[in-house]
This record gives structure tokens, sequence and C-alpha cells, in this order.
């Protein structure tokens, strides 16, 4: 008999995959999404959707027995980790020997546990990642309309100067000024309103809570109260959770079969089906998009796929590290998770720095500033398939990211020189100042223009489709999510206009 079937077929469900299943919705197109996390609505027993930073438990983390924070230890004393009960938890780090990926699971995908942070690219930067993209419709028309889909708000700078909450980040700027370096504030989806009100005391706390890498719950607007919550609203589009797409191939009578695999919560496969489909739309991330395809093209269930399939993957050039302040540079017991101003010296030619500052709520006072920097590293790695494993092994070495550790340690440098500051070294484990060692902003595997055209549409195929920050090229100098929901609303628009 023939599987089941659906019109289209979203695969995930995060910034990439929210889009198509939107527009598909409203262009009448019957969806079905697929998503191998679970839906985040059901209050556990202590009340609440999402679990506390400070005290996590088997929500936090995507089948584990331990959590594994990217601060592992403060003063070098593992204080920050829990053992906890695998279950399908909302953040996942996916461990690849020199690089471990950070990446949300769940309708919502990264947005669920993502800081939020919603900056447009350098424009001048983003035409020179993307040759072939027309920068003049993006900005003009698709990074516009991202922005008001995902609800991308400004902080009230007059608050921002004002409140104990940020002082953390106006001490970082301080002394990003000592040593002549410009600042700029960051727009962000968390509701900055809304925020307001928690520090009156006159909403619940989220941000000013602790809550970020486990969910928000308050405040926050994740695509599955924007891009989804309109999907569903179509009327077209259904949204089926615990479900991983784990093989594609054709059908002989056109479209797509995929296998799919059905878990409980304890993780175990409880079916494995069939589903059929006309058209297939991947945006299960810069990981799960890439996996996918190469499966699919070295078992020969898809052996057109373009040979760049797994190539031309980044970190974003990301690299962590943390200062220690003098006395009386105090950061404040008080710290909102979200982080509101970035030092802005992309434009230094020579060494190309954007530093998010980045809060580290822990209640007490610490002294520490701390910053993830987004460097232009040109090192690329890729993805390679594991016949044993039936999986995509990413292909980078540590070494790969000195280019990032020395652009990170040449402007932190400075700031430490300027000001008379020192780096913190018990943060990141193995007594170093710069965690070189993971990264939350995936890119690549299926770059546009390379593994598929000019609009997403899959090289060697008909009706298959890359949405996700797997078209991005390794690197884009800003936190990523704008642009790769914006680039989904042009491709959407194109691929819905000529299939
Ligand atoms: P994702 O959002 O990763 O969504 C992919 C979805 O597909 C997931 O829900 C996943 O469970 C699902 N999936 C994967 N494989 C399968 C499969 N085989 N079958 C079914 N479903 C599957 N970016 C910013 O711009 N600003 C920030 O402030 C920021 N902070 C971050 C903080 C953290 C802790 C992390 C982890 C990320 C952060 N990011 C930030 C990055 C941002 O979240 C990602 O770039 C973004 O989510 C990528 O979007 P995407 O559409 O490519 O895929």
């Amino acid at each position: 008999p023939a599987a089941p079937y659906a019109p289209a077929v979203v695969v995930g469900s995060g910034y990439g995959s929210a889009v198509a299943a939107l527009r598909l919705g409203q262009a009448g197109v019957r969806t079905v999404v697929l998503e191998m996390g679970r839906l985040w609505d059901t209050p556990g027993p202590d009340g609440k959707v999402f679990p506390s930073t400070s005290a996590p438990d088997q929500r936090s983390m995507w089948f584990r027995h331990r959590t594994e924070a990217p601060l592992a230890q403060f003063l070098w004393l593992d204080v920050v980790n829990r053992d906890i009960s695998p279950y399908p938890g909302v953040l996942d780090r996916v461990n690849h020997g020199g690089m471990s990926v950070y990446v949300g699971r769940g309708v919502g995908g990264g947005s669920l546990v993502n800081g939020g942070m919603a900056p447009t690219p350098r424009r001048s930067y983003f035409a020179e990642v993307f040759p072939g993209v027309d920068a003049g419709e993006m900005y003009g028309t698709y990074f516009p309309r991202a922005r008001a889909m995902l609800g991308v708000n400004d902080i009230d700078p007059a608050w921002f100067e004002s409140t104990e909450w940020y002082r953390f980040a106006r001490i970082s700027r301080k002394h990003a000024q000592n040593t002549g370096l410009k600042t700029t504030f960051v727009p962000n989806v968390y509701d900055f309103a809304y925020m307001k009100r928690e520090a009156a005391g006159t909403a619940t706390r989220s941000a000013l809570a602790g809550e970020v890498i486990y969910g928000n719950n308050h405040g926050k607007k994740s695509v599955d109260k924007t891009y989804l919550a309109a999907a569903l609203g179509t009327g077209n589009v259904t949204i089926e959770t615990m479900q991983r797409v784990v093989a594609v191939r054709q059908d002989p009578a056109g479209g797509y079969v995929l296998t799919v695999h059905t878990s409980d919560v304890t993780g175990r496969v409880t079916q494995v089906r069939e589903l059929g489909c006309k058209q297939l739309f991947l945006g299960a991330g810069s990981l799960g998009t890439t996996e996918i395809l190469l499966r699919a093209r070295e078992t020969g269930a898809l052996p057109a796929l373009s040979e760049k399939v797994g190539l031309g993957w980044g970190p974003n050039g990301n690299v962590m590290t943390a200062r220690a302040n003098h006395l009386w540079d105090t950061v404040g017991c008080n710290q909102a998770t979200m982080p509101a101003l970035g030092i802005d010296d992309w434009d230094n030619a020579a060494n190309p720095v954007f530093a998010e500052i980045a809060p580290l709520p822990m209640g007490i006072e610490h002294w520490i500033s701390m910053y993830l920097a987004i460097t232009r590293n040109p090192e690329r790695g890729r993805f390679v398939y594991d016949a044993a494993t039936d999986s995509a092994r990413l292909d980078w070495t540590r070494d790969q990211n000195a280019p990032a550790v020395a652009a990170a340690r040449n402007l932190f440098d400075r700031i430490n020189r300027r000001n008379v500051t020192i780096y913190r070294y018990d943060l990141f484990g193995d007594n170093k100042a710069f965690a070189d060692d993971f990264t939350y902003h995936p890119l690549g595997g299926c770059v546009l223009g390379e593994a598929t055209d000019a609009y997403g549409r899959v090289k060697g195929y008909q009706g298959l489709y890359v949405l996700d920050g797997s078209l991005v090229p390794g690197s884009l100098g800003v936190n990523p999510f704008v642009t790769i929901t914006a680039l989904a609303e042009r491709n959407m628009e194109r691929i819905l206009a000529q299939p």
C-alpha cells in the first residue's frame, strides 16, 4: 500500500521551517511539520513549562544524565552542572570531537533556548557572504519583513542607563570606550516592555530570573509564538512532535517518501513509518538538514545530490571569553539574561570582531565581564557520512579555531591592557581564557548557490528545498537568526511562485 501522503512536509520547526510553514499555509498548501523534540506548552510539577537555570532538571537537556552547560565551572569547581534523568529536554549539545554544537530541540527549535539577539548584518559583509543574493531586496523587503514577524524590539536607552539589571553591560561598555572601541545596542525578540515590568515587580520574572538557555517561561517571542502560531492559524498546517526524519527517497510516482521515527519520552522508538509528499522543505538546522541530505546521497537514496552537500560549515567564529574586573567595577548581583549591547569592531579590517556583552547571572557579585565574540574565521569544516553509525560526523579540528581565538585575544588584550585587568581562567575548563570548543551558531553544510540554487532549491532534484542555517556559508559577522529568517522569506516567495 502507498504511504500516507501530505502535499508538503516541513522537517524541523526552527526559523527556516517556521517561515516555510506559514507561507505554505497561507498559499493554501496542506502542510505537515515534523519535529523531533516536544511541544513546550505544559507546566511540569513546579508549575512552570521550562526549568530554572539554577536548578535544571530533566527538561533542560536532550537525553542526558548530567547537564552540559557552556560555562562548566566557577573558581575551578564544577558547581554549574547537575545530574538529571534522560528526557527530550530543550537544549542539546552535539559533540563532534573538536567542536560541540548547541542547538534547541522542540517546537520552535533554537528560538526556545537562544539569547534573542536580533541584529541585521552589516550590508557590505552580507553582500560579500552572499554575492548571488540581491542585497537591495534583502535590506528593502525581507529583513524588515522578518524583523516585523519575529517581534524584534529595542531596549529603551533611558531604562538601560538606569536599571541595575544592565549594570554589567555598562561596565563592559566603559572598558570598551576607555580602549577607544565602539559599542552598539543590539535589538532582541525578548519583549523589553515586559522586562521593565519584571523589574518593577508587576510581571512574573523570566529574563530577570536567570532564564534563557533552558527556555524562557515569559517574555520571549520564540517562533512557536509568532510564525508557527500564524501558520496554525491558516488552518492548513499541522505540527507533529517527537517525529524524527531519518531517511528520504524519491517516490517513483513523483515526490518523496520519508522514513520517520516516533519516540516516547524515554527515547524509545515506538513507531517506524513512511510518509509521502510532493514537496519537501528541510529546516532541521545546519546539523540536521546536512545529515539528512548527506545520508541520502551516500546511501544512494538521492544519488544526484551535489558533491557540495556537507561542505562549507563554520561556527560563525564563536569564541567565549571572560575578564576579571577591579573591585570597584562591580557588575551587580542582578543581571538580565538577554544581552542588549555589543562591542562593534567589525570595521577593523585587520581584526574584525563583534562581541556580544554577555550576562553571567549568578545572584552574587562576581566582578566578571563575559563576552561571546563573533570573529571572521576563514576555516571551514565539512561533514562526512559514517556508515557504521549512519550519521554525519563533523570534520573540524580544534586548531581550526585558532584564527578566531587570535582575533578575540587581539581585541580583549587591548581592553585588558588599557583597563589594567586580566582574563578569568577558571570558567571554561583546562585553565583556558578562551572557550574555543563550542558554538551557538552552526552555519553551512548545504550552502546557498552551491548545494542548492540561488533560492534554496536543492540541485539535482525537483520539489526539494533547504531553508535553514545550513544555507549560510559558515560566517555572518553577527548572530544569525534574523538572516536565516529573512533568507527563508526571500526563498519561499520565489519557491511558491516557481516551484
Ligand atoms: P533550528 O532553530 O536549529 O531548528 C531546527 C529544528 O529541527 C530543531 O527544532 C530540531 O529539533 C529539529 N530537527 C533536527 N533534525 C531533525 C530531524 N531529523 N527530524 C525532525 N526534526 C529535526 N542566534 C541569534 O541570532 N541570536 C542569539 O541571541 C542567539 N543565541 C543563541 C543561544 C544559544 C544557547 C543557542 C543554542 C543558539 C543561539 N543562537 C542565536 C543561534 C540560533 O538559535 C540558530 O542560529 C537558529 O536557531 C538556527 O535556525 P535554523 O532554522 O537553522 O534551525
